[in-house]
């Protein structure tokens, strides 16, 4: 029996630091834009190619390198449904999964029959690169990458990813989430050229604020991308998605503010911490990763600060992250309102 994916709870009344949204919104432009739809354009099937050669564009490659997706959650189950069903009489497929990692990877393994291979964890939170290489087998067909990852906000290097990429058996593919890449400035896209069997991808979901649309890409060489492309319904992303996507492509000035807010946000989380004593991860992504055992136990806490409406995320079950909660670092406003409740709930009395 497979375990059910626990979506977070619906709770959409409080302050949202626990999903690593945008937690101001999207740019007016993405409204505007969605305002401007006619009834012709909700009543036909939504054109691609304008979106494609934009979010093209912005990554640098060639459109015929890009595919949207209705979100990189569609992605991770397109490579889960083209790279790990079984086939019969052949050793189950095997993905390889650096934890701590988005649980997605792992669970959408195992609803197609294939088998997560957990790689655990250095002290802090640094690409685990020889145990993954370690654990590469002639059945490897997929290995999940994260940078920055998700929940520890720490990038891979380059370099490690060439590695594993070159390590691979033929055919297997390493897949480079960039979920948050916005927020670190650094992409494997410029690399791709060189690696064949590597995807990378991208979401709209983070830095653009438009998780509610569900609009995300991947990007490859087009031989890598054509098996996934396959299992992809023809369209899955939706018009409001499509007309979103070049409003906030044409909007850039909205992520670079996002982003300075998030650093000082960042900035702010860690102050805190050091004057509480906290210890915590410092973070590339949108994100902090702070361990709370020093002033209790994670899971009241975060239920502590719910019941004041903010929510932020338990991690403390995840591989390594023993005693961590994570705030989302967003606007500077919201990021004040969860430090003062911090503040008043871990001071020492
Ligand atoms: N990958 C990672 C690492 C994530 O953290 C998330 C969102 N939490 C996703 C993928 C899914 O993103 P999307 O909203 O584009 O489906």
């Amino acid at each position: 029996m497979i375990e059910k994916y626990q979506k977070p709870a619906e709770l959409y009344d409080g302050l949202r630091l626990h999903q690593n949204e945008n937690t101001g919104g999207c740019s007016p432009k993405v409204l505007a834009a969605l305002a401007a739809l006619t009834a012709e354009q909700v009543g036909y099937y939504p054109p691609y190619d304008a979106a494609t050669r934009a979010c093209a564009k912005y990554l640098g490659v060639d459109p015929d390198r890009l595919s949207l997706v209705n979100g990189l959650d569609e992605a991770i189950t397109a490579i889960a449904v083209s790279c790990l069903r079984p086939r019969p009489g052949a050793d189950a497929p095997e993905a390889i999964i650096p934890e701590p990692a988005f649980e997605i990877f792992a669970f959408d393994t195992e609803v197609v029959g294939g088998r997560p291979v957990r790689i655990e964890p250095n002290a802090d939170y640094s690409f685990p690169l020889q145990r993954v290489l370690e654990a590469i087998t002639p059945n490897t067909r997929v290995v999940f990458i994260t940078s920055p990852n998700n929940p520890t906000g720490v990038t891979t290097s380059a370099d490690a990813i060439r590695t594993v990429a070159s390590s691979v058996p033929p055919g297997a593919i390493v897949f480079v989430d960039e979920a948050y890449a916005e927020f670190s400035g650094v992409s494997f896209i410029p690399e791709l050229e060189k690696h064949r069997n590597v995807v990378v991808g991208r979401t709209f979901s983070k830095a653009f604020g438009l998780a509610g649309l569900r609009i995300g890409a991947i990007t490859g060489h087009p031989d890598t991308l054509e098996p996934l492309r396959l299992v992809v319904p023809v369209y899955s992303v939706n018009v409001a998605a499509v007309v979103a996507v070049q409003a906030a492509l044409e909007d850039l000035a909205f992520v670079e503010d996002y982003k300075a807010q998030v650093e000082r946000s960042k900035a702010m989380l860690y102050a805190a911490c050091d004057r509480l004593g906290l210890q915590y991860t410092k973070s590339a992504g949108n994100f902090v990763l702070i361990n709370v055992s020093g002033v209790g136990d994670p899971a009241e806490l975060v239920e502590a600060l719910a019941s004041r409406n903010i929510l932020v995320r338990d991690r403390s079950k995840d591989p390594g992250c023993g005693g961590c909660i994570r705030i989302t670092a967003g606007l500077v406003r919201h990021t004040e309102i969860v430090i003062e409740a911090l503040e008043g709930l871990c001071a020492v009395p």
